[in-house]
């Protein structure tokens, strides 16, 4: 059966669900979105004809505060994708105690094949269709898999056009100078191994003696190689997609791999060119390479059904911690395959939760029209990434659960509660 990941995210909250006092009407409430748009977009492409692409926005959760939620540029994107992704940022608002809300959007597009004025005009026509239905006090797109700031200010211009003013919180990821926070664009890689370090600090394992394998070189990718290299930890690989020979490859290097010099002989889309690659000294490997080397540390910052019932066999056994930079790259099957094995999971909505919490950060920035510097931003972050930990943790010792577990019972109880104050559920 082909991977459903919004099936998956309901079978999570199903399992955590039957363990709490929910009632059925919360249940039902909170295993759906509330609202899900499909969108046509008619796009003039750079040759005069016209294109139509699908285009989504699913809003989870609103009781706690507007949606939020990255905006994802994906071939094949479905709806239940987006619907998935978007209750997942409920639990993560929930579980960072920010006061907002879970949504997601993407369009079912490959931008590695369009022009920037291609991209731009679809940017364009994504809020054309949409702008009556998101917005600073109902929910706020960002950048996520294929999209970043450049596409962000195209969208605020667009909804700045058609409503005649200065909306800067209508979207986040913004560039700085132009209503975008400093410590956006490291967030979450840098709140990954803020969570991670927390981990090792618990388990009493020295960082500066570990080793980890990366899946992935994008945003998220990148700056959890940057923040764990410089608290002494050692990449020895990375991967990224190879969209010519539709396959994925690692780049190792048993001594570190640095991870500047493979950006400098990456594309835009963070694909790390094979050849330079070898030149430089890096061994490329084929496939699910990633998953088996021999490791401490295993950080997913790919996709979603990654680890899954087939590759985690393939996890060596010196993996002990892994920390979860994607959204859903764990399948169900999976996570009973770690558990056993005892490696110590951090899930996803908790680790990879810098980024929302520092869009957040922006727009409080824009609300009051004043930019704090970096490394306010970035401490900041860290002091709301270590808390969410250690609440997880501590729930997760005490009542000896897997760390998902603990961080559903956290997040399901704090929107549960916002829900029925609102009489929203019995
Ligand atoms: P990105 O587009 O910047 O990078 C994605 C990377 O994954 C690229 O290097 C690509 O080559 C690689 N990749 C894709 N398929 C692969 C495969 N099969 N094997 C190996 N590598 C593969 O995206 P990103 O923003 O870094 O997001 C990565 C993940 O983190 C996604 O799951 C996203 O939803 C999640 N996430 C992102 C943010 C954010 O702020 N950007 C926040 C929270 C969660």
């Amino acid at each position: 059966m082909a991977f459903n990941p919004f099936t998956m995210a309901q079978e999570q909250f199903d399992k955590v669900a039957a363990q709490l006092d929910l009632s059925a009407s919360l249940r039902s409430l909170l295993r759906e979105p509330m609202r899900e748009y499909t969108v046509s977009l008619p796009v003039r492409m750079d040759d005069g004809s016209v294109r139509i692409f699908r285009g989504f926005r699913v809003q989870h959760n609103d009781s706690r505060g507007p949606c939020k939620g990255g905006i994802r540029f994906f071939p094949g994107e479905t709806l239940d994708t987006v619907k998935a992704l978007a209750t997942w940022m409920t639990w993560k608002c929930a579980v960072v105690d920010i006061p907002l809300g879970g949504g997601k959007g993407g369009i079912d597009c490959d931008p590695r094949t369009l022009s920037l004025t291609e991209q731009e005009r679809l940017c364009r026509a994504w809020i054309r269709a949409l702008h009556q239905d998101i917005g600073p006090v109902r929910d706020v797109p960002a950048p996520d898999v294929m999209t970043n700031a450049q596409h962000m200010i195209w969208m605020l211009d667009e909804y700045e056009t058609i409503y005649h003013g200065k909306y800067p919180g209508v979207i986040t990821g913004k560039p700085v100078g132009s209503g975008g926070s400093l410590g956006r664009t490291e967030a979450t890689g840098y709140g990954v191994i803020c969570t991670l370090s927390s981990a090792l600090q618990a388990m009493k394992i020295d960082i500066a003696n570990t080793t980890a394998s990366v899946q992935g070189f994008g945003n998220v990718a990148y700056y959890a190689c940057e923040r764990y290299g410089k608290l002494g930890g050692k990449v020895i690989s990375v991967s990224c997609w190879d969209n010519k020979d539709q396959c994925s490859y690692a780049f190792k290097r048993q001594s570190g791999v640095n991870i500047r010099e493979l950006r400098d002989i990456s594309d835009a889309f963070s694909t790390i060119d094979k050849k330079k690659a070898i030149e430089l000294g890096y061994e490329v490997l084929p496939g699910e390479a990633w998953i088996e080397q021999e490791v401490d540390i295993l950080i997913p910052a790919a996709l979603e059904n990654q680890i899954n019932a087939q590759t985690v066999a393939h996890i060596h056994p010196k993996v002990r911690i892994i920390a979860e930079g994607a959204n859903g790259p764990t399948t169900p099957e999976a996570d009973e395959v770690i558990k056993s094995r005892g490696i110590f999971l951090i899930p996803d909505f908790l680790c990879n939760a810098g980024g929302v919490t520092v869009s957040y950060f922006e727009q409080v920035q824009c609300n009051m029209n004043y930019f704090w510097s970096k490394r306010e931003a970035l401490e900041k972050l860290d002091e709301k990434m270590a808390a969410a930990f250690r609440n997880v943790y501590d729930l997760a010792t005490s009542k000896n659960a897997y760390m998902r577990d603990a961080a559903y019972m956290i997040a399901i109880g704090v929107v549960a509660k916002s829900c029925l104050a609102r009489s929203w559920a019995t």
